[in-house]
């Protein structure tokens, strides 16, 4: 469902970016789930979601992709 919003946006960098966030959420969790994580490693994985989410709207607030 997300990738039909990402082909209507059109925007190839959107769609890297909005890429990425997924990439890094879905490793973190999987990790997580899959051995468990410290807490120092949890917080990186945070820390890495943040990044990713806030260059995504960045962009969006730059390009004006977002809407
Ligand atoms: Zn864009």
């Amino acid at each position: 469902m997300a990738q039909t919003r990402l082909v209507i946006l059109g925007c190839v960098e959107h769609e890297r970016l909005t890429f990425e966030l997924l990439e890094v959420r879905t490793r973190g969790r999987y990790l997580t789930r899959l051995r468990g994580i410290s807490r120092e490693e949890q917080a990186e994985w945070d820390r890495r979601e943040r990044a990713a989410l806030a260059q995504l709207v960045d962009h969006e607030l730059e390009h004006g992709c977002g809407r």
